[in-house]
């Protein structure tokens, strides 16, 4: 069971032969790897991704493809969990994600659906409306761009929705085809010179920094002198340290679409990033398609705890297609026949892991987006980037992402 977007998508034209050794080893071709791969090789450092499948096969290549400020909350909510000064450096960080991401698709010519034309918040009901407007009154108080949209509006900026109790518009969100997108970033960081290499299946890690010998499945090894994690919540075995199997959790989120759907039909959706139910539903067009994701949260257990992205939960798929003929009721004939499913890694605090891992010299991670790996993981490579290469003035959100956080 694969995604619409690597169904459609290219293979990765670049993949390399294992080398024997390399300055940085990158575990994961995930947009994280990927990422952190472009910004070291662009730094002259020799670099080599290791991934276990192909470039974006995993998460990075079944998400919903939204680049979303905010961690999937109302703005108030993240002022509330982490205080003013975290939450402002938190929505900046985002913001300045989404502009790098879109200056490297601009510099590198990827071909990727981009739509800038920001993300709707839906109110599903009176009380999030509600919530939507305490949103806004702060976004308005720190001067960040932003609209509100009452229901009555609603019918010229989503037509084809019903039941919606309110929207915030908000500017700099956008849409990607997130195969095209991590696969065209890969080639850049190819072309600058990494070495991105694929069905390289991780088994272990020895030595120390400076002298790591890392094994593959296969019997093969390479040599590196620095070794960073970016397996999301896949590999979590591979950290000596214990701290990424101590505090990174997966959980997985499944998603369905429809096939290319009538210009009558169509005109209804507008190509915005969207979601309601505080972030729990999330859903987009694409290339003519529409893209629905969420509902975890209605069966038992929330998907928390399952690695298995081969197979899906029926009563999820019920239930989106049960939200669908409430909220789009032009689409409740229309088959879906895209199923699929990912696998997200969470951290108890909702933030991910940036840093050195502690206990662990010459070893760093990059994982755990809590489900928005799109929204931050393009920065955050470039982050532990200038960490790694000994960067003096480290971007100032990184305390907020430090690993040691949870140490021991
Ligand atoms: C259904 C769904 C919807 C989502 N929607 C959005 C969204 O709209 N916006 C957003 O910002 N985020 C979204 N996300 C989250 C986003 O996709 C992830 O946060 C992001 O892709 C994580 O990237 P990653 O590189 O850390 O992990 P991954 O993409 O999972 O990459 C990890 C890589 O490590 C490799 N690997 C694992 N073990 C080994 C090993 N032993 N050796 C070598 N390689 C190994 C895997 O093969 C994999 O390619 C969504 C996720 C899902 C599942």
């Amino acid at each position: 069971m694969t995604s619409l977007w690597l169904h459609e998508s290219a293979p990765f034209a670049q993949a390399r032969p294992l080398p024997a050794r390399t300055d940085v080893a990158i575990v994961g071709g995930g947009i994280a790897g990927i990422a952190t791969a472009l910004h070291l090789a662009n730094a002259g450092l020799d670099v080599t991704v290791l991934e276990q499948r192909t470039v974006a096969s995993r998460a990075s290549g079944r998400n919903d493809g939204q680049l979303l400020l905010g961690l999937g909350e109302h703005y108030h909510r993240i002022h509330g969990q982490f205080g003013a000064v975290k939450a402002r450096v938190l929505w900046d960080f985002l913001k300045s994600n989404h502009a790098a991401l879109r200056a490297a698709i601009a510099e590198h010519g990827i071909d990727c659906g981009l739509h800038t034309d920001g993300g709707l918040r839906l109110a599903e009901t009176p009380h999030e409306w509600h919530e939507l407007q305490t949103a806004a009154a702060l976004l308005t108080e720190e001067r960040r761009p932003h609209r509100l949209v009452t229901a009555a509006e609603l019918a010229q900026w989503l037509p084809a929705g019903r039941g919606f109790h309110g929207a915030l518009h908000l500017l700099g969100e956008a849409i990607v085809q997130p195969v095209q997108m991590v696969r065209g970033l890969a080639t850049a960081a190819a072309r600058a010179g990494a070495s991105i290499v694929e069905g390289a299946d991780v088994v272990s890690l020895r030595g120390d920094a400076g002298a790591f010998t890392v094994a593959l499945r296969d019997g093969r090894s390479l040599d590196a002198a620095i070794v960073v994690h970016c397996t999301s919540t896949l590999a979590r075995e591979l950290d000596p340290s214990g701290l990424l199997a101590r505090t990174v959790f997966p959980f997985r989120g499944q998603i369905i679409a429809t096939e290319p759907l009538p210009a009558a039909v169509l005109a209804g959706f507008p190509p915005y990033a969207m979601s309601s139910n505080f972030c729990y539903e999330y859903f987009r067009v694409a290339d003519g398609r529409f893209v629905l994701g969420g509902k975890r949260w209605s069966v038992p257990g929330e998907q928390l705890g399952i690695l298995d992205d081969d197979g899906h939960h029926p009563q999820i798929t019920t239930n989106l297609l049960a939200w669908v003929h409430d909220h789009f009721p032009s689409l409740a004939a229309v088959p879906f026949p895209h199923l699929w499913t990912g696998i997200m890694a969470g951290t108890p605090d909702g933030l991910p892991l940036v840093g050195a891992l502690p206990g662990a010299p010459g070893q760093f991670a990059l994982c755990a987006f809590n489900g928005y790996g799109l929204s931050f993981a393009f920065l955050a490579g470039r982050c532990l980037a200038e960490v790694i290469s000994g960067e003096t003035a480290p971007h100032p959100a990184l305390p907020l992402f430090a690993p040691r956080r949870f140490a021991e």
